[in-house]
């Protein structure tokens, strides 16, 4: 008897019917010989409106607050998953995250698994249950109620799969599978039929939200290959899994695009030990995410720090870098811009191959798209342009490297 995860997200659970459509699905599941578990979103938009809601009784909502709000969206689904099995003729439990033993550490909002006790997900499972978990959130070891950061069911679903050892983890979403671009921003996006988590993890920090990047990042660590499918037809999806031999042949395996980034720039800062240390150790106690970090240090000893971030964590941003260089140097200026976007290649080949980064360079300049910021790790190449061509990029630089035509394996 295998042990199968799915998981179905918020617009796969967005309405009563749809949340019918899944109770069928895991009991056809269930009844076709499978122990099986369903991590369960909150409905879709309902985050979202709770997100707003706070906002609209407080400007700065207590994080620890929020996450006791935002909890309440997947209860009610497991809640209604659960309801509609049982109509069905079927016997399910449901479980919040801390009733099916996901501990996490205290950083509110985007906290982190610290450990998995499965015994009573386990108990039900033998006692034949279908068990419906609430994704998305954990409780810490003192018993507060906390959340895995934005998409964090993926999460839920790929650690507990690691937890019980689950034969199978399915991520049933509202696509096929992970495509060569988002199919809805890139219409002749193709499906890719296997991926490895590296270039997923790529492709999902740089844009892609198809996964939750945290999720896959576990998901490489302790080696749990997952699916993603469509939650409304049998279509076989994408196979996330380790890199195999042939995966090397194809050299850009997607594109993705992240919006609504801004730059912060630190102009003027003294060239010296110790300052970039103190800027950026500023910028991690604040728990603020950045990516894209170039310097450049002119010939009159002063170096020009630049970074990326979400346009949401700018203002934060500013704040503490004020505080940070205060006393550093008289002239230190802080920048800020807001209406950019990155864009990026991902690709394993990338690693055996040479002249990547021109294809993508001229496709861009060829469209008269302007490259303000350039990055790139082994797999991947990553440029930052204004929010009025990020639509048009993508599609150039999805052409550029064929991905519309390209074989796929
Ligand atoms: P869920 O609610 O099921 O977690 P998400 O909205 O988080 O679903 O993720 C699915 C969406 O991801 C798709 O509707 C699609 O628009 C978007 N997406 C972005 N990049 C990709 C990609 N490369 N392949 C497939 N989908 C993508
Ligand atoms: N409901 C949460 C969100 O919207 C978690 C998830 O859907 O995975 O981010
Ligand atoms: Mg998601």
């Amino acid at each position: 008897m295998a042990t199968i995860v799915q998981k179905y997200g918020g617009t796969s659970v967005g309405n009563p019917e749809r949340i019918k459509n899944v109770a069928r699905r895991v009991l056809e599941t269930q009844r076709a010989g499978n122990r099986v578990v369903v991590v369960v979103s909150a409905m879709s938009g309902v985050t979202d409106n709770l997100i707003r809601l706070a906002r609209e009784v407080s400007e700065e909502p207590l994080e620890r607050e929020m996450d006791v709000l935002l909890a309440t969206g997947e209860q009610t689904t497991i809640a209604l998953t659960a309801m509609a099995i049982e109509a069905m003729g079927g016997k399910a439990a449901s479980c919040t995250g801390g009733q099916a033993g996901i501990v996490t550490d205290g950083v509110h909002t985007k906290a982190r698994i610290s450990s998995i006790s499965p015994d009573e997900v386990n108990r039900l499972l033998d006692d034949g249950h279908v068990v419906v978990v609430a994704g998305f959130q954990g409780v810490t070891s003192g018993g507060r109620i906390t959340t895995l950061g934005r998409g964090g069911s993926d999460l839920t679903a790929i650690a507990l799969a690691a937890a019980i050892k689950a034969d199978v983890c399915q991520i049933y979403t509202d696509v096929d599978g992970v495509y060569t671009a988002d199919p809805r921003l890139v219409p002749d996006a193709r499906k890719i039929p296997v991926i490895s988590y590296e270039e997923m993890l790529e492709m999902a920090s740089s844009g892609s939200k198809v996964m939750q990047s945290r999720s896959v990042e576990f998901a490489n660590k302790y080696g749990v290959p997952f699916e993603v499918r469509n939650s409304m037809n049998q279509n076989p999806g994408t196979l996330v899994t380790r890199e195999t031999m042939n995966m090397e042949s194809v050299v850009i395996r997607g594109v993705s695009l992240e919006k609504d980034q801004a730059k912060i720039t630190i102009a003027a800062l003294p060239d010296r030990p110790g300052n970039a240390a103190r800027v950026f150790s500023a910028i991690g106690s604040a728990h603020l995410n950045i990516d894209m970090i170039v310097q450049n240090t002119g010939r009159d000893g002063e170096a020009r720090i630049s970074f990326t971030l979400h346009k949401n964590d700018l203002k934060k941003a500013r704040e503490v870098l004020e505080e940070a260089v205060r006393g550093i140097g008289e002239r230190v200026e802080i920048l800020a811009t807001d209406g950019i976007a990155k864009v990026s290649a991902v690709g394993i080949g990338m690693r055996s191959h040479s002249g990547v980064a021109a294809t993508m360079f001229k496709a861009l300049g060829d469209a008269g798209i302007n490259i303000d910021m350039i990055s790139t790790s082994e797999i991947k190449i990553a440029v930052i342009v204004d929010e009025k061509s990020q639509e048009n990029a993508i599609r150039v630089v999805h052409q550029a490297f064929r991905l519309h035509e390209a074989p796929l394996v």
